[in-house]
């Protein structure tokens, strides 16, 4: 009887393991665009195609933790806007944002824009996400492999309306590479992933 209570017990104790390791997956659509400006040389990204693959391969990779994959619909180049930089230095965020022309982001997908140079790594505050490809931060043991990806994955994680937690392996750390999220960050996440694919037209 002893026995068979202690089976009982390791069952129940291995099933919500058994459970979280099959969580449905939730695909996002993601159109990447390539900023491209000859006006202002910083916006105009070197990145090609191929590259934005390998960078989703690994932000996917960093999903997979929580059963979200962002899946590509098109990777485009797009001409900025010639806006001059006038404040740039004070509020480069708002500059770089201000110089994408928003009527041509895709209704059905997650924005994602890659640019050269700027000051922040990457930003969201409302679409599009903006992604620095040249960031700048310090390594954790188990980070991300490639920078870019894990500022994309981080920027992705606040379209899916996580906060900065400031863990230093945490995906939602700033300033780090860290690429870890806890359980109520995935429970959140996949939350808000659902509402998007509710929300969003289909292609
Ligand atoms: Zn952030």
């Amino acid at each position: 009887m002893a026995r068979l209570t202690i089976f009982i017990l390791l069952l129940v104790w291995l099933l919500p393991l058994h459970s979280s390791e099959t969580v449905p997956l939730i695909s996002l659509r993601v159109r990447v665009h390539l900023v491209q400006s000859v006006a202002n040389p910083r916006l105009q990204t070197t990145l090609k195609e191929k590259e934005v693959r390998a960078i989703f391969d690994e932000v996917n990779s960093i999903w997979a933790q929580a059963g979200v994959r962002f899946e590509l619909e098109a990777i485009e180049d797009l001409q900025a806007l010639d806006s001059a930089p006038k404040r740039w230095y004070i509020k480069d965020r708002n500059w770089v944002k201000a110089a994408i022309p928003t009527n041509q982001l895709s209704l059905t997908a997650i924005d994602v824009c890659f640019v050269k140079d700027m000051g922040p790594n990457g930003f969201f505050y409302g679409e599009p996400v903006v992604v620095c490809q040249n960031p700048e931060f310090h390594k954790v043991s188990g980070g991300a492999r490639n920078p870019v990806a894990r500022v994309t994955a981080h920027e992705l994680g606040h379209v899916l309306f996580l906060q900065h937690r400031q863990d230093h392996t945490n995906l939602m750390a700033s300033g780090k590479n860290g690429v870890s999220l806890n359980s109520q960050e995935i429970k959140d996440a996949r939350k808000r992933a659902l509402e998007i694919v509710g929300q969003m037209p289909q292609p």
